[in-house]
């Protein structure tokens, strides 16, 4: 899905892209940022099948290129909204968890909780298919054992996001545990 303004309320339907019988059903939500910015989240879901998309028009703010980085320190700091775009890198170092851009990787929107669940999703699927008497298996199993104690809250860690090309955002539960820093240049840290 493209950004695109449209100030006009529009009623339409489209065929899923996805299974192409059911019909996609479109929801907005207005979010009032704490800054006073807003932005509308679109959320396409197919009646047929389990196709699901978000997309996010910045009413307002300026979503610039730049690393934002979210100190989670207690419990309702993971209640935090992040949205990643696809030119955004998210990484969570203490637990050595890194989700790089690319055009294929999915837009989303949740919370950090969100987050630690889909890398959990992802750890025990890798751990799965790895053999008992691999070495890494108890590195994962410790992972797995952070992971657990950062949903529950009693770990603390670092979101850190990278945008290059803009579009990401985080909205803090405590403002005062969030920074952001402008990347000026467009530069991407490809190494
Ligand atoms: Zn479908």
């Amino acid at each position: 899905m493209s950004r695109k303004e449209n100030n006009e309320e529009e009623q339409f339907s489209f065929k899923c892209p996805s299974c192409d019988k059911g019909v996609i059903t479109i929801n907005t939500i207005d979010y009032d940022l704490p800054d006073g910015d807003k932005m509308l989240i679109i959320n396409f879901t197919c009646d047929q099948c389990n196709y699901r998309k978000n997309d996010v028009i910045p009413m307002t703010t300026r979503m610039e290129p730049g690393i934002m980085t979210l100190k989670i320190e207690d419990e309702s700091d993971l209640k935090s909204k992040i949205y990643r775009s696809p030119t955004g890198k998210l990484e969570i170092p203490e637990l050595e968890l890194i989700v790089e851009p690319g055009p294929r990787a999915d837009f989303y929107y949740t919370n950090v909780q969100g987050i630690l669940f889909r890398f959990e999703e992802a750890v025990l699927i890798y751990k799965n298919n790895l053999e008992k008497n691999d070495s890494e298996f108890d590195e994962v199993e410790e992972i797995l054992n952070d992971l657990q104690k950062a949903i529950e809250g009693e770990l603390k860690f670092t979101l850190k996001i990278t945008d290059s090309g803009g579009g990401s955002y985080i909205i803090p539960q405590n403002a005062s545990h969030y920074t952001f820093e402008k990347l000026n240049n467009i530069e991407t840290d490809k190494d």
